[in-house]
């Protein structure tokens, strides 16, 4: 973790972490989990419970344990668990040897199954699914007692046993937790804490055709692993006292009782963060895999350039909060600049090329010019960029009739070349169709950059430009928000329709030859335009791809 990172500012979270350490109440511990299940990539709002728990682990002297929530036989995939792997590391997260999976419990998730059952606190449900919703009740009346609510022990413990063996087809019987039927809450009406799947799964094989599930694997696995603080989001608030009624009826056998604090998810303006939303994306062809840089995924936010630790300075800059609340996008554009400033190099590249001719210039002059590598970081050096006759502008650098406030090139105007010298335009050539072809200026020789003197000719317009004999080519993907609008699909509209059909533009730039060195994920200030990363799958010393990551100031400033 870079030494620049500040401590993250106190939250409610904390306060109970610090108290709870000032008053020795868990024996000194402090451990927190992620506990991701291995059915997707990971998004945008994973990286704030990353960030928090890892972060917390981190400010307190902790561990943060990684702990993949597998329970669920048919969705999950050895392809996601590497994934989630690669993304917490890469957010600069480490776990030491607490890897773990709920997998990993199974036989002792049984035996603690049969413990309840054996106190009168889980029994075998025999009916269909149809019945046990029927008997479920409503907000307003309460639930039924199921008729296999008072089964026997000797008869439960038996059913159990048999559901283990495999001799029941999926869905002939359930366990459920006896709680209370007539519950306010609905997760206490009995909820079922195991199923018959007859599936194989990703870790245990075939093994199991019984699985436990989540809220019940939940609890068990912070408990064994002595979580101290177990973290979650707003939407478990229900099943805290669920969470609390296991981990009570266990006590004895396993004498660990974490605390549940939960906060509020973070929700992100211009995109979606619901993966069955980004799995229709991918699917349907909307966006190009999971890695594509404008998906709020971690891989995609990678490929795009964004970096760890922005994502870190934006979870501490937003905070955690007991209530729901929206976040712009712009905050966290924000941070990726912040941190981009700090760490990107600057190079030049013209986007879109027009030829600039120094007509009072030798045509077989090639002159070096310095341009520093981090205005901030003098320790990085300089570069040398070449100056020859003709040249590439930006296009939009050149106006025959300049707006009002343009300081650019136009007849009879003077800019500075960055790092070289004072021009002034002398106009223009156009082909047959009025289409631009070149400006023509003349050099003033005695202005060149870093030269006594030089700035003795003023010049508001300051240019970047590249010699046309020694600027290679390369693809540049201009990325944008994915979604024209700050929430897509609101209101029950189809988020399909609020796609922004502009969220990626593929051009060919011009580029200094220093930047066909870039190593894949090598982040750029591109001057002028902002910043730009070698792409990590197609970039190539021979054939380099850059991609946007964010433009120099927030300019989402569309009219509808
Ligand atoms: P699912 O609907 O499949 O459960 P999920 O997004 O909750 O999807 P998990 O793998 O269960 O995915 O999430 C792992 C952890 O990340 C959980 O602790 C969850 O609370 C947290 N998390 C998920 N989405 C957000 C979010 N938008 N903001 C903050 N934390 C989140
Ligand atoms: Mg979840």
């Amino acid at each position: 973790m870079p030494d620049t990172e500040k401590t993250a500012p106190s939250n409610f979270i904390r306060a109970i972490i610090e108290d709870d350490l000032a008053s020795h109440k868990w024996s000194g511990r402090m451990a927190t989990r992620f506990p991701p299940e291995p059915n997707g990539y990971l998004h945008y709002g994973h990286a704030k419970s990353i960030c928090l728990n890892f972060g917390l682990a981190r400010d307190y002297g902790g561990i943060c344990h990684l702990r993949f929530d597998d329970t669920n036989p048919e969705k999950e995939e050895q392809e996601y668990v590497d994934a989630i792997i690669d993304a917490v590391r890469w957010l600069g997260f480490d776990w030491h040897e607490h890897l773990y999976f709920a997998s990993d419990y199974f036989d002792r998730l049984y035996e603690f199954a049969k413990y309840l059952i054996a106190h009168g606190w889980a029994y075998v449900d025999s009916q269909t699914a149809d019945e046990m919703r029927e008997r479920r009740g409503s907000h307003i009346e309460p639930g039924e007692d199921s008729p296999y609510r008072n089964r026997s022990v000797d008869e439960n413990l038996d059913l159990f046993r048999r559901m283990k063996a495999g001799e029941f087809a999926d869905g002939v019987h359930v366990l459920r937790a006896r709680i209370d039927m007539a519950s306010p809450n609905f997760n206490l009406r009995d909820p079922v804490i195991y199923r018959i799947r007859h599936a194989e799964h990703h870790r245990t094989g075939n093994k199991w055709c019984i699985y436990p599930l989540y809220d019940y694997t939940h609890c068990i696995s912070d408990a064994l692993e002595r979580i101290s603080h177990s973290i979650c989001t707003l939407e478990f608030e229900d099943h805290r006292p669920l969470y609390d009624w296991i981990l009570d009826r266990l006590q004895p056998v396993i004498g660990w009782h974490p605390q549940q604090i939960e906060f509020a998810r973070l929700n992100l303006t211009y995109v979606v963060l619901s993966k069955r939303k980004l799995i229709g994306l991918v699917e349907q062809g909307y966006v190009d895999g999971w890695d594509d840089p404008r998906l709020p995924t971690l891989i995609g936010a990678r490929r795009r350039g964004y970096t760890a630790a922005g994502f870190r300075l934006f979870t501490d800059r937003i905070g955690v909060a007991k209530a729901d609340s929206w976040i712009d996008m712009s905050v966290l554009e924000e941070c990726m600049r912040e941190d981009l400033n700090l760490v990107a190099e600057r190079r030049i590249a013209v986007l879109n090329p027009v030829r600039l001719i120094i007509d009072n210039y030798p045509a077989d002059r090639d002159e070096l010019c310095h341009a520093p590598n981090h205005p901030l970081k003098h320790e990085l050096g300089t570069r040398d960029v070449v100056l020859t006759r003709e040249l590439w502008i930006e296009r939009d650098d050149y106006m025959e009739s300049p707006s009002k406030g343009y300081f650019r090139l136009f007849p009879g105007n003077r800019v500075r070349l960055r790092y070289a010298y004072v021009v002034e335009c002398t106009g223009a050539e156009y082909d047959e169709h009025g289409g631009l072809i070149a400006v023509h200026c003349n050099y003033l020789p005695d202005t060149k950059s870093g030269t006594p003197g030089s700035d003795s000719v003023k010049a508001k317009g300051n240019i970047h430009w590249l010699s046309t004999t020694h600027a290679a080519d390369a693809e540049v993907r201009l990325y944008d928000r994915l979604f024209n609008v700050p929430h897509p699909g609101a209101d029950g509209r189809d988020y399909l329709l609020d796609l922004n059909p502009d969220s990626r533009q593929i051009i060919s730039a011009r580029i200094e030859p220093a930047l066909m060195q870039a190593a894949a994920e090598q982040n750029f200030q591109f001057e002028r335009h902002g910043y730009f990363v070698a792409d990590r799958v197609d970039s190539r010393p021979d054939k380099p791809v850059f991609n946007r990551t964010v433009g120099l100031k927030d300019t989402w400033v569309k009219s509808a």
